[in-house]
């Protein structure tokens, strides 16, 4: 155990530009895998990431490397979510990732496609998480980040030119940049931090890779600190509970992590406390990836476990520290590393079983899935017009269609809604996570919503476009706060946001305006009061509550006119005519009508082949799947979200 010798370092790149060949490669190369259990891409297990390509789940693997100075060195590859090409909460979610990810390593290597480039929104969708290490490394925290312009074997690529991409757009430093082919072994073979210089035309070698920085490296004081372990991850095992990945960042020789010591650790924030029962390393290719080891030392990244019951326990971000050592004996009380920020779950949509004898199953599952996902929060909720399902926070939208998938339901699920506190006018205040649930104006005094701190990051000529999103949605609802630019070419723009205009389209719109080249990140700041009213949505006479939706009252007009013509839209034609009205209370704000159908839809099939009829009723079949009756109207999935989307 050396500490100097560690190297904890991560892969950020755009989606298919070689991140997980390069892992691949990586652990080849140090014959972390021998070739046999080489499977693509290993560092992708769940089976929806492998499917997508997507990474989804944070992992790590461990390395030895002889590197040629003669030393032997420990990479510590980690692994973070790659992408945010879904939704909104995705981005949230990467945000926290993000700054524990910093947390958990000292250098980062980013891959650019050389065939490509930075103009193909390579660096879009990361800018603001790159920004964000550039600028910590101003700061003086010795965060390293070191180009790697891949797939140099393509024909078209072009290494010198995509490095002065990233040197203008971002203003990283490109003068030892790599380059490299993933796929076919270049600039690879000698350590991730080192190669042939693609500018500066000297060859590195692992020794001038950055170890642990000065802030972070275990010193001999260090080492005479309490033992404080960040967890980057964690994941539920049937057979031995909550599986904890975590970075030891302090300990002292009594405060290492020993397995079968009967040393009690404790999560800082979580309070729970369990036995350490088995520690190791992440070895991709041995066991499940992990490698029992006796001990875990400061700069060693691994996993732990003893029997830990929920992932609850052991939450992204936080702290281990150790309560208790074998003798009984206590260390001293130590705090929590900073950074760690408790979920709060913002966003709710409804989930219900479009057959109700699903219902049970639907449960089962969503207990299944919490003991995996700590941010999975759920409650049952009954509405007069859905029967029985379940309100739950709605971060990411992997799990429901885990929930379909995996356990084999098929669900409604209502659009979301982002938590109101409401004033009542006794005085008491309760917090509404659904606009069903939101009492008469008369019965409460003040209604105030989520406000968020929006930065979008765009090449300057999409300013324009992307202000005019961010400022008129749903009528003048963005506060502008201030423009900078981040390079000669591209701007960062901030906006005080509504949370609820942030869960719409917001994020398609965001991309379709800038041609895909602008990113954003926010954060949730704030509670503000605001004129906000529920628009009712009637069809054929009878309400459907899971439609109805929280709006500015300036702008319930012009929102009720849109969804009732969307819905018109969307629900099929019944054998009747369905009015469908938008209502504040008792008003009738916007109307439109679906009319009734022709008498049978088989009719124009008559005399034609049977193949043709076959087909039209199994698209019927198919679209009935996801519909649920309100009243005696089918609606489908697509109605439920329709005021998402409003043209
Ligand atoms: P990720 O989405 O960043 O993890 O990208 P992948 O590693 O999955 O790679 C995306 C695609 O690019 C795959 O088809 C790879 O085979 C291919 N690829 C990755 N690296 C290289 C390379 O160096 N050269 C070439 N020609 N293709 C590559
Ligand atoms: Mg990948």
């Amino acid at each position: 155990y050396d500490p100097s010798k560690i190297r904890n370092f991560c892969i950020i790149a755009h989606i298919d530009h070689g991140k997980s060949t390069l892992a691949d490669r990586l652990l080849e190369t140090t014959r972390s895998v021998a070739a046999r259990e080489m499977k693509a891409q290993l560092l992708d297990s769940m089976d929806i990431e492998r499917e997508r390509g997507i990474t989804i789940k944070l992992q790590a693997a461990r390395m030895d490397y002889f590197a040629s100075d003669g030393e032997r060195y420990i990479l510590n590859l980690i692994d973070t979510p790659g992408h945010v090409d879904f939704a909104y909460e995705v981005s949230r979610s990467l945000q926290a990732h993000g700054e524990i990810w910093g947390d958990a390593c000292e250098g980062a290597l980013l891959v650019v496609d050389a065939s490509q480039g930075v103009e193909a929104q390579t660096i879009a969708n990361h800018a603001s998480r790159i920004n964000r290490q550039v600028y910590r490394r101003v700061l003086g925290q010795d965060l390293e980040i070191l180009p790697v312009l891949n797939k140099i074997d393509l024909p078209g690529a072009d290494a010198d030119k995509v490095a002065g991409e990233v040197e203008d757009v971002i203003g990283l430093d490109c003068s030892e940049a790599i380059a490299a082919s993933a796929k076919q072994g270049i600039g690879i073979e000698v350590s991730p931090w080192s190669g042939q210089a693609v500018r500066g035309g000297q060859a590195r070698s692992m020794t001038s890779a950055p170890p642990l920085p000065p802030s972070l490296r275990p010193s001999s004081r260090r080492r005479h600190l309490p033992l404080r372990a960040l967890v980057f991850d964690s994941y539920y095992d049937a057979y031995r509970g909550v599986i904890v990945f975590i970075r030891v960042v302090d300990g002292k020789t009594l405060g290492e992590l020993r397995k079968g010591d009967r040393i009690q650790i404790q999560f800082s924030a979580s309070g729970a406390k369990y036995e350490a029962l088995e520690v190791g390393v992440l070895t991709p290719g041995v066991g499940a990836g992990q490698q029992s080891r006796p001990v875990l030392r400061a700069g060693e990244v691994g996993y732990v476990h003893g029997a830990i019951k929920s992932v609850d326990d052991a939450r992204v971000g936080d702290t281990i520290t150790i309560s208790a050592y074998k003798d009984g004996s206590a260390p001293p009380p130590t705090e929590a590393l900073p950074g760690y920020r408790e979920p709060v779950p913002m966003v709710y949509c409804g989930l219900f079983p479009t057959e109700t004898t699903q219902y049970q199953l639907l449960r089962d599952s969503l207990e299944k899935l919490k003991l995996n996902d700590a941010a999975l929060v759920w409650e049952p909720e009954t509405s007069s017009a859905m029967g029985f399902g379940f309100r739950a926070c709605c971060h990411g939208d992997h799990w429901q269609e885990r929930l379909e998938r995996e356990y084999d339901l098929d669900l409604i699920v209502t659009a979301p809604s982002v938590v109101y506190e409401v004033e009542l006018n006794d005085g008491t205040v309760e917090r509404v996570d659904s606009p069903a649930k939101l009492c008469d104006a008369d019965k409460r005094s003040c209604i105030s919503e989520p406000y968020v701190k929006m930065e979008l990051f765009a090449p300057k000529e999409y300013s324009g476009t992307l202000m005019e999103l961010a400022q008129q949605r749903r009528g003048e609802r963005g506060e502008y706060r201030d423009m900078k630019f981040i390079g000669p070419e591209r701007v960062a723009i901030t906006y005080d946001l509504p949370l609820a205009e942030v869960i719409t389209d917001f994020f398609d719109q965001m991309k379709s305006r800038s041609k895909g080249y602008a990113s954003m990140e926010y954060q949730i700041t704030e509670n503000r009061p605001n004129d906000l009213v529920r628009l009712d949505i009637l069809i054929a006479q009878e309400p459907a509550p899971p439609l109805s939706t929280i709006v500015h009252r300036d702008a319930a007009h012009s929102i009720g006119k849109k969804l009732t013509r969307t819905l018109k839209d969307l629900i099929p034609r019944q054998q009747f005519k369905v009015a469908l009205q938008a209502a504040i209370g008792q008003k009738i704000v916007a109307s439109s009508a679906i009319s009734a159908m022709r008498k049978d839809v088989l009719a124009k099939c008559y005399g034609g082949d049977i193949s043709r009829k076959k087909k039209l009723l199994n698209k019927q079949a198919k679209g009935k799947k996801r519909m649920k009756a309100i009243g005696k109207v089918n609606v489908p999935q697509e109605a439920f979200m329709a005021v998402l989307s409003l043209k």
